[in-house]
């Protein structure tokens, strides 16, 4: 078997197993989970934090508000969903939207490392403060908060695969303020770079 085929097969199982889990008590008020979203081997592999309103009600990542700026955010760097991967550090949508609880962080971030060992991108970008910590504390990299650390670029060599990971503010942060906006697309110019 090719190993695209490989890969295809690990991902269906990935997906099969987050739509039968009950690892947290999350699974018992989401609509449906959202697994992830994108090329499988796609250079740019982003993080978010959970499923939203929107979200839980498509199946999909960033489709509401934070999902149009993205977009948006994607697009001025001439990237499109179709060429990158996303996913969440959470797969089922909290209540209200509450920040995740680091029992559920535990009980899901299995799945999010299998995505990064199946996609093994070159560039990992982490989007907000959840992301960031998760990978942050995997990889030894400083636990700065994102408003400090945003658009700064460290190298990891993990078991599978180098990478280099990119730590910025969450797009939901900057729908209403643009300072925030401002920022992200200079960061985001980053992984242009980053990729070259
Ligand atoms: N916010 C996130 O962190 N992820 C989504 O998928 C949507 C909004
Ligand atoms: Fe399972 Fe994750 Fe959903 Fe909790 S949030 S039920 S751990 S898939």
């Amino acid at each position: 078997m090719g190993s695209q085929s490989k890969d295809r097969m690990e991902l269906l199982r990935i997906e099969r197993d987050v739509k039968e889990c009950k690892n947290c008590d999350l699974w018992k008020t989401r609509t449906k989970p959202v697994v992830g979203d994108g090329l499988l081997d796609a250079p740019v592999m982003f993080i978010g934090e959970a499923p939203g309103y929107h979200e839980d009600l498509q199946g999909k990542p960033f489709v509401g508000k934070a999902g149009k700026l993205f977009d948006e955010l994607l697009l001025s760097i001439g990237l499109q969903r179709k060429n990158v991967y996303v996913a969440n550090v959470l797969k089922c949508r909290p209540p209200d939207n509450r920040d995740p609880l680091d029992s559920e962080i535990k009980a899901c971030t299995p799945f999010l490392d299998r995505q990064l060992v199946l996609i093994q991108p070159r560039v990992i970008v982490t989007l907000g403060n959840f992301a960031w910590s998760y990978i942050s504390k995997k990889f030894g990299l400083p636990m700065e908060r994102i408003g400090k650390i945003h658009g700064y670029v460290f190298r990891i060599k993990a078991l599978l695969f180098d990478s280099q990971v990119v730590p910025m503010y969450h797009p939901a942060a900057a729908v209403y303020n643009l300072e925030l906006k401002k920022e992200l697309l200079d960061d985001f110019k980053t992984i242009i770079k980053t990729m070259a």
